[in-house]
């Protein structure tokens, strides 16, 4: 099968070309060209917080009032029954499965308690990748060792939330053990980029209010940093997505909370398209291959027979088609 002016995302390389197949084997030719149809990874939602869906009614509040420790959101997990929270979370699940995402990245507050909500839940065929966060701000090595055992890494709240020296050692404790670090970062209001930077993370979430000196410098340590478009647009933050275009910038796409925004990373990056005004095909670059550093490639991609834009603008416009795949070549 041969498939020209095609614009591939794969592997962690974004090109145009033809994609030709035989037998499993594929072998990319570039080519510029202006691209007809679109062929992809499947996507990665960069973040969420699968465990808030269950909130029918938010308050419209600021960042730290509604989701800040001790604030709206954590008041509700307190007095909500943990049936109620799985459902909402299996529901969640369930639009993920549909738009055949291969992997997302839940923040899991709450420590340990936080974590078992997952427990015996069927991903279906996603790769789920929670990154868990201890209890309190007291540095106690046995619960870091229990989350590890059931988590992929530590994603932490804000610097700003906690002691330095306490993300120091969470951070070390998940690097040590070959886990992953993550962090929230200049939301809602600058935070100091070197300070975040002693931190190790593996990628930074927001940064909507980071400097353009501070986008240079994650630029320069080549951390993605992970855009929620739903989120920000809720939270009405106000900035220049100008240093969202900065060259050698790695961005990734999540839908952030389950209870602001439903976790379909097709209608985020429609909202990415429409209110950071990025071009489609880095839309479509940004969704499938920046997070597969950490996720490893996946054996399979999807086809549409149409242009990117289509593919970024359209959330119900499925597959064509898709394929299973044993090796990549790139010409
Ligand atoms: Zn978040």
């Amino acid at each position: 099968m041969i498939l020209e002016n095609a614009f591939i995302s794969i592997h962690e390389k974004a090109v145009k070309g033809t994609l030709i197949y035989e037998n499993g084997t594929v072998y990319i030719k570039e080519k510029d060209i202006d691209p007809e149809i679109t062929i992809t990874s499947p996507f990665i939602n960069a973040h969420t917080h699968l465990g808030d869906g269950f909130i029918e009614s938010v308050p419209r509040l600021d960042v730290k009032s509604l989701v800040g420790p001790g604030g709206f959101k954590a008041k509700m997990l307190q007095i909500t029954d943990r049936e109620k929270i799985r459902d909402s979370i299996k529901y969640s699940i369930k639009i993920m499965n549909g738009e055949y995402i291969s992997s997302f990245f839940d923040f899991r507050e709450s420590g340990m308690e936080g974590l078992k909500l997952l427990e015996n839940l069927d991903f279906g065929n996603i790769t789920p990748f929670i990154l868990s966060r201890p209890a309190g701000k007291e540095l106690d090595k046995t619960e870091l060792n229990e989350l590890l055992k059931l988590s992929s890494g530590f994603g932490m709240s804000g610097i700003n939330d906690y002691p330095l020296h306490f993300l120091e050692e969470v951070s070390l404790y998940a690097k040590n053990n070959n886990k992953l670090f993550a962090i929230h970062a200049s939301e809602a209001e600058r935070e100091n980029i070197d300070e975040i930077l002693r931190l190790n993370p593996d990628f930074v979430i927001h940064m909507y209010n980071g400097s353009i000196e501070d986008f240079e410098k994650l630029i320069a340590r080549d951390i993605p940093i992970i855009i929620c478009p739903s989120s920000a647009i809720f939270f009405n933050h106000k900035f220049d997505t100008g240093k969202f275009k900065l060259d050698g910038i790695k961005i990734g796409i999540g839908t952030d909370n389950a209870m602001i925004t439903v976790p379909s990373i097709r209608s985020e990056m429609r909202i990415a398209w429409l209110y950071f005004s990025m071009e489609a095909e880095k839309i479509i670059e940004y969704s499938t291959i920046t997070m597969q550093r950490f996720t490893g490639k996946p054996n399979n991609i999807l086809i549409f027979n149409k242009k990117p834009q289509k593919v970024v603008r359209d959330p119900f416009y499925r597959p064509d088609r898709f394929l299973k795949i044993n090796e990549i070549n790139f010409e």
